[in-house]
Order: C-alpha cells, then sequence, then structure tokens
C-alpha cells in the first residue's frame, strides 16, 4: 500500500501502530463472510461440514490480500476525509496563498512609506 497520497502527500499512517486497528475491522469481514457463507449453505446447498470448514479455510486464504487491503481502507476512512480531487483542492489551496501572500506584502509597502 502507498504511504501517503501521490498527489497531496497526505501521510495515510497517522502514527506508529495506526493500521493495528485495522485488525478489528477485518475480524469483521472475515466474520460477516463466514456467516453469510454458513447462512447460504444451510439455506440452498446443505454440504458435509467439512467441505464446509475446507470451503471457508481456502477462501479466508484466497481472500486474505483483499480483506487486509478492504481492512485498512475502511480504517483509514474512518479516520480521514480524503477527497478523491485533492489535486484540484491542492491547486486552489495554492492560488489562494499565494493571493494572500500578496495581499500581505502591499500593507507592509504602504507602512514603509508612513
Ligand atoms: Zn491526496
Amino acid at each position: 500500500m502507498n504511504k501517503s497520497c501521490s498527489t497531496c502527500n497526505l501521510t495515510f499512517e497517522k502514527e506508529v501502530g495506526f493500521f493495528y486497528g485495522a485488525m478489528y475491522v477485518s475480524y469483521g469481514l472475515t466474520s460477516g463472510f463466514f456467516i453469510i457463507a454458513y447462512v447460504l449453505d444451510a439455506l440452498f446447498f446443505q454440504v458435509k461440514v467439512q467441505y464446509l470448514i475446507a470451503f471457508l479455510v481456502l477462501s479466508f486464504v484466497v481472500l486474505m490480500p483483499i480483506t487486509y487491503r478492504l481492512a485498512r481502507l475502511i480504517w483509514m476512512n474512518i479516520f480521514y476525509a480524503h477527497d478523491p480531487n485533492c489535486k484540484n483542492r491542492l491547486m486552489e489551496e495554492t492560488i489562494l496563498a499565494e493571493s494572500q501572500m500578496t495581499h500581505q506584502e502591499n500593507p507592509k509597502e504602504s507602512k514603509k512609506f508612513d
């Protein structure tokens, strides 16, 4: 995963160990998937328990890279409100800062004359 936004340099890991909390999100996602798979099996398929467990373990291992990233994304979005148009926002902030600098310079120059 990227450590920061490539456009506005927003650092995603706020502090050391920030993403430990994503483990809880990952636990919730995995538990939800297991419950849904169990309910679907009980309602429609009714396979043997051994096969269901084998399917769940296999799907857990296969889906782990996706779950890992998804949990981090969800955890991060609880704390950040990252603007998808941060490139445009960054340009607007730069323009605003430049205009403020020119406004600040003008009163100083007028004081020099006083
Ligand atoms: Zn950004």
